[in-house]
């Protein structure tokens, strides 16, 4: 179940014809919020068993349109885990700083320590979704980046870092609806930008980067997902699964007691 929306390593993929809607997933939304209530319970002890630990690392890296629901998968998926041992990182378009150096660089220095779970609100793959669909560097420059995304994801692997990445996967007319909606609600005005109905614009040009960005760099150590987030209680259900089957696979155990510990008393 948890591998229903992976994203088979070099597949064509048209995301037109993939699903952003439950529909053939799940049909039963109040059964899909109870299992999610659970599994949100299971990913807080999962959590304290990962820092405990300390020896491992998850990384998770979330990408969509705007108004694709990266902020609100962040809030409820990740509600009622220790803020001790989830940090959230956001990529905004690079500094000066940032732009002086190779673009892994400044995401190189926020992947999570040992224990950790770091989330990645926007990545790396910005660098191949914007900065192609901008042309803001030239196409020779972006199509190299594949590959070195794909061998930076492997030298974290291989150093322990467990990777899973999700695409929130929104149809154009969900998109639509959202902007209004933040149009017309001044409490969510500060989240408007003209800068999206812009972004909206060029939505097929960031359809066929998407593709791209799915299909070459989905590979076995840091496997992509296209989540169909019409409806949150879908996506939030389909995230926590694969979050909490992927920690069960990666077993984090509590440390021993030191030595001796059953003779100790509290005086
Ligand atoms: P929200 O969804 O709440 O609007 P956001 O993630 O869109 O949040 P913004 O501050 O609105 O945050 O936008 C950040 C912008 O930075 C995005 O337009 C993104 O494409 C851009 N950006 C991120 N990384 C890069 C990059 N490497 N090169 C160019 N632009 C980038
Ligand atoms: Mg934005």
């Amino acid at each position: 179940m948890p591998d229903t929306h992976r994203i088979v390593p070099g597949q064509p993929l048209d995301l037109n014809r993939l699903a952003t809607r439950a529909d053939t997933f799940h049909d039963n939304r109040s059964e899909a919020e109870r299992e999610f209530k659970k599994l949100r319970k299971q990913l807080a002890e999962y959590q304290f068993r990962l820092y405990s630990e300390g020896k491992q690392e998850l990384l998770v890296v979330l990408q969509a349109m705007d108004a694709g629901g990266k902020d609100s998968t962040i809030r409820r998926v990740f509600q009622g885990v220790n803020p001790q041992g989830v940090r959230v990182t956001s990529f905004k378009a690079p500094s000066k700083r940032e732009l002086a150096r190779d673009y892994l660089w400044r995401v190189h220095r926020q992947v999570p320590a040992k224990g950790m779970i770091r989330i990645f609100n926007r990545s790396h793959y910005e660098d191949v979704l914007i900065v192609r669909v901008d042309s803001l560097v030239p196409e020779a420059v972006w199509r190299s980046r594949y590959e070195q995304i794909n061998d930076f994801e492997k030298l974290l692997a291989d150093t322990g870092t467990t990777i899973l990445k999700f695409f929130l996967h929104v149809s154009k007319h969900e998109q639509k609806e959202r902007l209004e909606a933040r149009l017309s609600d001044p409490t969510r005005h500060w989240k408007f930008s003209a800068d999206d109905l812009e972004k909206r614009k060029q939505w097929n040009d960031y359809m066929a980067a998407y593709a791209d960005a799915l299909s070459l760099c989905s590979t076995p150590y840091a496997p992509w997902y296209a989540i169909p987030a019409d409806q949150k209680w879908y996506r939030n259900l389909a995230i926590a699964r694969i979050l909490v089957s992927t920690l069960a696979k990666m077993d984090p155990q509590y440390p021993p007691a030191e030595e001796g510990l059953e003779e100790r008393r509290v005086i």
